[in-house]
């Protein structure tokens, strides 16, 4: 999939949403083999709920599918191990900080491996980077970004950081100086100095600093940890909407006050999950987790297919009637891909080899995820091809295969997968066959010899070429 995708990426580039700069814009890495991505990840104190659920499906379509276009990503995911709410409920359950903490992270990568969610290259957490959060803060205050308070607390001073509100456009003309919000989160209208260091309080876990015992804000997790494993600038950083203002607006100023080079490039937001038209909240009682969906006998993965069939950027309802109607739909997928692998066992499949026609399908399906991840077409798509006259069963398994690699719905569930034609090699014929037309002989020889390198042969014939494997 890979060589097969690099040659399309230059036919069909990928096209991402940036909340930066509020357009469509085509996806350059700043590095063309590897995409260094960044993912706000869970507060470990509470089991995720299905609104954060849907956003690490997002970031893993987008994962998935920078990757079938040929580049490797390398993803960084924050654990917050310590934040106001951790230590609210560690209060009052009366447990260890560190018991709460490490059974949550547990259950939140169950969570993951149940929605076929690919685990980031490093998951850090926040208290095993203490170090690099006092240092960032030490440098923004060397800057002069930065002050302690009276209390030993230290804030970032927004107003000297001329970019601040670049990404959320908060209204910033009644500033006033030195007016600041020591909670992690607040709202947009309360845009104020906002805290690095929470001088320690009575009861509270504390970290020695050169301020002060005491422990990070919230927002200068992601900045060191990120700037960490990925370099002072780097590609896509991606969350929900909600941290847009003020976690992500935080980070920026923070991270570009310190190093005075842009931050992450991209900038890719999930919206919101309501249940029954609402949002979700504990005293309604509709609040969901994965085991909820487990429990009323649905497949996770149902969940996902849900996900999908609603664009990332826009608002998802989620009701156990369209969940049922997606586990329909997933099973019906599964079962289409079953009935193609029985018809290519029964003998049909040596009839004729994979058509050209094939592969300008599957760069259908490409091109539909590269334009902003548009995954319900692609399931449309699928839907529609399925019934297509001119495939023949092994080609409708393979398109199957081809867009769950993206999808990530585990459709070739209990099925064996039989040997086919790599992409890549389709794709070099074709090359081969062009220059072929052009009188450039040699250089289709040596194609050919890549190609029987790889244990497949080409064989010419009236109709134009063939590949077997020897
Ligand atoms: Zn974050």
């Amino acid at each position: 999939m890979k060589a097969f995708s690099h040659l399309s990426r230059k036919a069909f580039p990928i096209k991402l949403y940036n909340s930066l700069s509020g357009k469509k814009e085509i996806f350059e890495p700043i590095n063309k083999d590897v995409v260094k991505m960044y993912t706000c990840g869970p507060t470990v104190y509470n089991f995720a709920h299905i609104g954060n659920l849907r956003t690490y499906i997002f970031e893993d379509v987008l994962r998935r599918n920078i990757k079938a276009n040929g580049y490797d990503v390398f993803q960084v995911m924050n654990i917050t191990d310590i934040d106001d709410k951790i230590i609210k409920e560690s209060q009052s359950s009366k447990k260890e900080i560190k018991e709460i903490t490490s059974f949550f992270e547990e259950k939140f990568f169950e969570d993951l491996k149940k929605l076929n969610i690919e685990i980031p290259e490093k998951a850090p957490r926040a208290t095993e980077h203490i170090s690099e959060m006092v240092a960032l803060i030490q440098k923004l205050i060397d800057k002069g970004y930065a002050y302690k308070s009276d209390d030993g607390s230290v804030y970032f001073s927004i107003s000297k950081f001329e970019n601040y509100g670049k990404l959320s456009h908060p209204d910033l003309s009644g500033i006033k100086k030195f007016q600041r919000v020591s909670a992690d989160e607040y709202e947009k209208d309360e845009v104020k100095d906002f805290v690095l260091w929470k001088a320690k309080k009575e009861d509270e876990p504390f970290w020695e600093s050169p301020w002060g015992p005491g422990r990070p804000g919230w927002h200068i997790e992601c900045s060191a940890m990120s700037m960490k494993y990925l370099g002072e600038s780097f590609d896509i950083h991606t969350g929900g909407v909600d941290n847009i203002f003020p976690h992500h607006e935080n980070e920026i100023a923070q991270s570009e006050a310190a190093t005075e080079k842009p931050f992450a490039k991209y900038w890719l937001h999930g919206e919101h999950l309501l249940v029954n038209g609402q949002k979700m909240a504990k005293s309604a009682g509709n609040f969901y987790t994965l085991s909820d969906i487990e429990e009323k006998g649905f497949d996770p993965l149902s969940f996902r297919y849900l996900c999908l069939q609603t664009h990332y950027q826009s608002k998802m309802n989620f009701t156990w009637e369209a969940l049922s109607a997606a586990q329909t739909a997933l099973e019906g997928l599964r079962k289409a891909y079953m009935s193609f692998k029985k018809d290519i066992e029964s003998g049909k499949k040596k009839k004729r080899l994979f058509s050209r026609k094939l592969s300008d399908f599957k760069k259908e399906i490409l091109k539909a995820l590269n334009d902003n991840l548009n995954t319900s077409q692609v399931l449309a798509m699928l839907w529609t091809l399925l019934k297509e006259k001119s495939l023949i069963p092994a080609e409708k398994a393979s398109l199957i295969e081809f867009a769950d690699e993206i999808l990530g719905l585990n459709l070739k569930k209990g099925i064996v997968i039989m040997e086919i034609i790599p992409d890549e090699l389709i794709e070099l014929a074709k090359e081969r066959d062009q220059l072929r037309k052009q009188g450039q002989f040699k250089e289709a020889d040596q194609i050919r010899l890549r190609i029987e390198e790889k244990g497949y042969e080409l064989r010419d014939n009236e109709n134009g070429y063939k590949i077997i494997k020897k």
